[in-house]
């Protein structure tokens, strides 16, 4: 089947990025958001993606003039499916959020529809029977600033039909992305499951008093000839994240490690407002 249309559900910071690249790349574009003025707010992202595009990737500016005008902005969930080949959603990383979400466009979308979900930490395998259609449904996972860091991963679960896998795919290496397909369900992916072991090594060794940040960094760094270390990633990737992350393992697990990784994070870090660079403090000063 060939992809013309894709729908993007959410326009935050994910979506409006998906919507805005794929259509960079030719295809036509439905972005859909709950109210109004979130689409009026992606719309000024878009300017600034603008910019972004001629800074990091060379684009031409007739190149993204045309891609804003493939790109439609819609509030009706019906409309922005009924002539869908591929939908994207960035809706909130809330299973309960998604459960519903799916179950609505399981009804509107037609059945030749494909369905992707962008989530970062949960399984297609948690949602698969919402779509009503678990064959055509999928993980397909960008970055954030996926026009220069263009790593998708495409993760199925046990239901999902290989022939769209393989289309999932070929359509993600059509809008420039490096891909990375994932043979079995796993949750985080390749990147997250090699990067969150690694900050929390890092956080173990500092919360622990073995050894101070900049001393775990310097050690990563030198011996590897890395340009950043754990806790400097920490700080990037921000606290709110990594605290999110270390909830997410403690109700999972149930485990006492992850309860205090978790508190330690909360009493150190996100009570004190030092969210990593973006308030300018976390385990360094910025
Ligand atoms: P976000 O909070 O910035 O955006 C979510 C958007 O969904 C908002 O615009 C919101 O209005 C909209 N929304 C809320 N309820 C909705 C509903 N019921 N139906 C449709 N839209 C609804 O979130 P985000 O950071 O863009 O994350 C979205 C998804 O992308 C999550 O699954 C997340 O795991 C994943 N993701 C995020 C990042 C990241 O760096 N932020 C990276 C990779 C993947």
């Amino acid at each position: 089947m060939k992809i013309n249309n894709v729908t993007v559900f959410g326009s935050g910071v994910l979506g409006a990025q998906i919507a805005f690249h794929t259509a960079y790349h030719g295809y036509d574009v439905t972005l859909f958001d709950i109210k109004e003025e979130l689409l009026e707010n992606a719309k000024l992202k878009f300017e600034q993606f603008k910019t972004l595009y001629q800074k990091d990737i060379n684009a031409a500016s007739a190149d993204l003039e045309a891609a804003l005008l493939r790109v439609r902005f819609t509030t009706d969930l019906a409309k922005s499916v009924k002539d869908a080949d591929l939908t994207i959603e960035a809706v909130p990383e809330d299973i309960r959020i998604k459960r519903d979400f799916y179950s609505k466009i399981s009804t509107l979308a037609p059945t030749k529809t494909i369905f992707c979900t962008n989530s970062s930490t949960l399984l297609p395998s948690q949602f698969a029977d919402q779509t009503g259609r678990p064959q055509r449904f999928l993980a397909l996972h960008f970055a954030n600033y996926l026009w220069k860091n263009n790593v998708a991963e495409i993760m199925g679960h046990a239901g999902t039909d290989p022939e769209i896998f393989n289309q999932v795919v070929a359509f993600a290496k059509t809008i420039g992305m490096l891909t990375i397909p994932i043979y079995k369900e796993q949750p985080g992916y390749v990147m997250n499951s090699l990067l969150v072991p690694w900050l929390i090594a890092g956080l173990d060794l500092y919360r622990n008093g073995v050894a101070d940040a900049a001393s775990i960094d310097k050690t990563w760094m030198k011996t590897l000839g890395a340009d950043l270390g754990p806790m400097a990633m920490a700080d990037l990737v921000g606290m709110s994240t990594a605290y999110h992350v270390t909830q997410s393992y403690a109700e999972l697990t149930g485990e006492q490690q992850w309860k205090d990784r978790r508190d330690f994070l909360k009493e150190n870090f996100i009570e004190k407002n030092k969210l990593g660079i973006s308030t300018g403090e976390g385990f360094y000063t910025y």
